[in-house]
């Protein structure tokens, strides 16, 4: 598909909607309108009115969306946002009604749309208004209002339990004992990087020393500590340990509300790392099957059997965990609505704390080219997602969390599910981004967050073990920037 911009220069804005609304197209800007599938992108103004035009023509068939708002008076940036809306908007209006199903979510492309509903609330919206707004004005499914707003609602009750000078702090492992075929995370495996993991741990433990020294200097309190990958049970106890002494030799653990470790792969479980991980005060684990099939695991390239989550799971509940996590993923090769159907089934009768329901994130390209797959694969994940939400729901579960990504299997989202009063802190810190995190390790990210002005400033770490543990003199630079912005481009 062939898209041209007439009158502005917003490319981005474009192909987020027209991929939005048509996952399997491939996108080429073009000079001028070509033959066949196209968009014709416009914007003008006149007398202080901005006014986007698309026209979309799609399979011989021609349709057109038009939107207008004042944009008279207002600043660039002020500005800026009204257009992108309009531009996105005339393209949700052209190709909206052209589809089969229309899209879940509407004409939200965004990552967090918890945040978008409490930045509703709290311009003095009520619930009723805000999630008419997401319904009428987003085109927002009732199904997914009615999530939004109760994680929306999570996230404030949370939200009242942070003080200014609260932070939490992310640590990064990006080992596995194997690759997973559909991972997308920055992880190495150990039989490719086994021989970095001591370099990695040595540059590691320097990080979480000199952070902790400009938390102290800053007077900033942790409230919640999530390690995570990766799968940090790759490393092995005594590894764990030094990792755990680290943290709790820098940092003053007085105020932590939430202690987390990613167990992950069950395969990398032991009685002896969970022992270790207790009785450094972790509270909080994550044993992630994705499935609970033993097919689908071999497809995915798993390196363990539904048995040996099972075993996990108990091995875990034996050690005496406040709060168990475990991961599932709608849309795998291999699954059906079926053995999904199964695989909540059996995770619910398990009754861990959370279970976390992901969508396949699936890439652009092969995945996406053969429409009749594409389509094949929107129902399945559809129907497994039906499933789960009631068979949560009526095992005593209620959604806590969300956050979408791009490239989601069918458009659809992430949801963390919990048994009341045990919502995960941190992921709701993290993702509906209610305090400053600072993150340790290869790929880490650090935000603070101003949440006065709505500002976040970004500090990222090397993204690869390596590149990280070649950086070590300097990985504390950027958390200076962030818990002491007075003092910008200070050394340590
Ligand atoms: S366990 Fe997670 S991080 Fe590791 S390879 Fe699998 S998906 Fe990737």
């Amino acid at each position: 598909m062939t898209y041209t911009l007439e009158g502005h220069t917003l490319k981005h804005a474009v192909e987020e909607m027209l991929l939005h609304l048509l996952p399997t197209a491939a996108l080429t800007r073009a000079d001028a309108p070509g033959e066949g599938d196209c968009c014709r992108s416009g914007l003008t103004e006149r007398d202080g009115i901005a006014t986007a035009r698309a026209v979309v023509q799609l399979d011989g068939v021609q349709r057109t969306g038009a939107r207008s708002a004042p944009v008279a008076g207002l600043a660039p940036v002020a500005r800026k946002r009204v257009v992108t809306e309009l531009v996105r908007m005339s393209i949700y209006d052209a190709v909206a009604p052209t589809l089969a199903r229309p899209p879940v979510w509407g004409s939200l492309t965004g990552v967090r749309p918890a945040k978008l509903a409490r930045g509703l609330l709290e311009r003095g919206m009520s619930r009723g208004e805000a999630a008419q707004h997401l319904r009428e004005h987003f085109f927002v499914s009732p199904a997914r209002t009615a999530l939004t707003m109760r994680a929306a609602a999570t996230a404030m009750a949370l939200d009242r339990q942070i003080g200014p000078d609260d932070i939490s702090l992310y640590v990064g492992i990006p080992f596995c004992p194997s690759r997973c075929y559909y991972c997308s995370f920055v992880s190495s495996t150990t039989a490719q990087s086994a021989q970095l993991i001591e370099p990695y741990l040595d540059a590691l433990c320097r990080e979480i020393r000199e952070t902790a020294a400009l938390v102290r200097e800053a007077g900033k309190r942790v409230q919640s500590v999530y390690i995570g990958g990766g799968t940090p049970t790759t490393l092995d106890a005594r590894q764990l340990a030094r990792l755990l002494d680290a943290l709790q030799a820098g940092f003053s653990f007085s105020g932590l509300l939430e202690y987390t470790v990613e167990a992950g792969r069950p395969d990398t479980i032991t009685p002896e790392k969970l022992r270790v991980l207790r009785a450094a005060g972790v509270d909080r684990v994550s044993i992630n099957p994705q499935s609970m099939d033993d097919a689908v695991l071999a497809a995915i390239g798993r390196g363990h059997t539904a048995a040996d989550v099972l075993r996990s799971y108990e091995q875990a509940r034996a050690v005496g965990f406040a709060a168990i996590n475990m991961d599932v993923i709608a849309g795998l090769n291999g699954d059906t609505a079926d053995t999904f159907a199964r695989t909540v089934d059996t995770l619910t009768g398990l009754t861990p704390e959370n279970i976390t329901v992901h969508t396949l994130a699936i890439k652009r390209g092969a995945d996406l080219t053969d429409k009749g797959a594409a389509a094949a694969r929107y129902e399945t994940v559809r129907a497994m997602l039906e499933y789960a939400a009631p068979a949560l729901q009526n095992a005593g579960y209620g959604p806590y969390y969300l956050y979408r990504q791009k490239f989601m299997a069918g458009g659809f989202e992430n949801v963390g599910w919990c048994v009341p009063g045990a919502e995960c802190f941190y992921n709701v810190a993290m993702m509906e981004e209610l305090q400053t995190i600072l993150s340790l390790g290869a790929g880490g990210v650090s935000k603070r967050v101003v949440r006065e002005s709505g500002w976040i400033e970004r500090a990222n770490n090397p993204k690869y073990p390596r590149e990280y543990i070649a950086a070590a003199d300097r990985l504390a630079v950027g958390k200076r920037r962030i818990l002491c912005p007075t003092q910008e481009g200070g050394t340590l």
